[in-house]
């Protein structure tokens, strides 16, 4: 794309810095190229802030560093950029991102990942407009996961209501179709008007034919001469591992089949990560709240940490505080890209007992009477 600078490097910090260092790295930065303060070279030290305030905006933003990290300056831009949807000519960087998502190796299907505005039929009439045939309905489909199938990646089954080609006019919608004599089967009338930027052609549909160029004189009775009917159907869906919310898999030509014939509409899969009480989801990475006793955090312990695809012997040291951080790595979720995977970060969050016996009350009472110095 275009000659920009990896955020990462702009910044000088590593791929998985914090959010503090990313801080602190942006701060100095920012007193080094600030226009005010570099009067001598002024535009230079405005296009070097310029830079550096773009890249800590979107690495300060979990949501925009995740579509940065997944996707690149098109996961920013396409994604948060603008006018918030895209259309079919951002497609020209579909190649990137087949790359990213390994090209034909099986996971050819998958594209994008974007969220917002823009799909489903813009890129229909987008490509209508190109190629003047007649595509048919894009269509939408949510697809919850769990954190599970999140990590191992998966294969399932959808079960969606389609257009289909009608088998009995064999998508036609009828017999005895001549063509459109008010657009000569061009499917477009066209009307000359002249302005002061000289004579301007417009295009419109159809009005006769509504774009297909052909009359149908004799309907077929199954589709009433739409060449199409509703089917429900039961459709494939292969689901790499690490996709999170927004993401969406493209089923090229899967979509419903357009009225009097033509090239099907695509299936935009949509992925949603199902809510699991457990786990927290930071990226690639996954936070768990582990609750230890006090006994433990003082004098530390081994504990067993349940992850998803397995459990974790995890040694909790003397003095653990509430709310201290333990790093396993490689155990968090895959990237889709680079075949690693994140970390799991295990808080530990201290237990407050409930006491319902006497003789813990005392020993707690007791504890408290002999630490309460120990804080201010
Ligand atoms: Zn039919
Ligand atoms: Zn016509």
């Amino acid at each position: 794309m275009s000659g920009k600078r990896d955020y990462y490097e702009i910044l000088g910090v590593s791929k998985d810095a914090s959010e503090d260092e990313i801080k602190r790295a942006y701060r100095k930065l920012a007193k080094k190229y600030h226009p005010d303060l570099n009067r001598d070279n002024k535009e230079e030290a405005e296009e070097k802030f310029k830079e550096i305030s773009e890249a800590y905006e979107v690495l300060m933003d979990q949501k925009k560093r995740r579509m940065y990290d997944q996707y690149g300056f098109n996961g920013v831009n396409d994604a948060f950029g603008g006018g918030g949807g895209f259309t079919w000519n951002d497609f020209t960087h579909t190649d990137d991102l087949r790359d990213i998502f390994g090209g034909s190796g099986g996971l050819g299907d998958i594209f994008g990942a974007f969220f917002g505005g823009g799909m489903g039929n813009s890129f229909t009439s987008e490509r209508r407009q190109q190629h003047r045939v007649n595509v048919g309905e894009s269509l939408r489909v949510r697809l919850p996961l769990t954190f599970e199938e999140i990590i191992k990646g998966a294969e399932k089954k959808i079960k969606i209501k389609r257009y289909v080609k009608c088998g009995a006019c064999n998508g036609t919608g009828g017999t005895d179709i001549r063509t459109c004599p008010t657009c000569n089967g061009q499917g477009v009338v066209r009307q000359r008007t002249q302005s002061i930027f000289g004579a301007m052609i417009r295009e419109s549909e159809c009005p006769t034919c509504h774009g297909t160029g052909k009359i149908i004189k004799t309907k077929c009775k199954v589709c009433h001469g739409t060449g199409r009917v509703l089917k429900e159907d039961m459709i494939k869906v292969k689901i790499p591992a690490g996709v999170s919310t927004g993401n969406y898999i493209t089923l090229e030509g899967e979509g419903n089949f357009p009225e009097h014939g033509g090239i099907k509409g695509d299936i935009h899969v949509i992925i949603e990560e199902k809510p699991d009480s457990r786990y927290i989801r930071e990226g690639n990475n996954i936070r768990i709240i582990k609750p230890i006793t006090l006994y433990q955090a003082v004098f530390g312990d081994k504990v067993n940490i349940k992850l998803i695809d397995s459990t974790v012997r995890l040694k909790i040291n003397p003095g653990t505080k509430s709310g201290q951080e333990y790093r396993i790595r490689g155990k968090g979720i895959p990237d889709l890209r680079r075949r690693v995977r994140g970390d799991v970060i295990v808080q530990t969050v201290i237990h407050t007992p409930e006491v319902k016996n006497p003789e813990v009350k005392d020993l707690l009472k007791k504890l408290h009477e002999l630490t309460k110095d120990q804080i201010e």
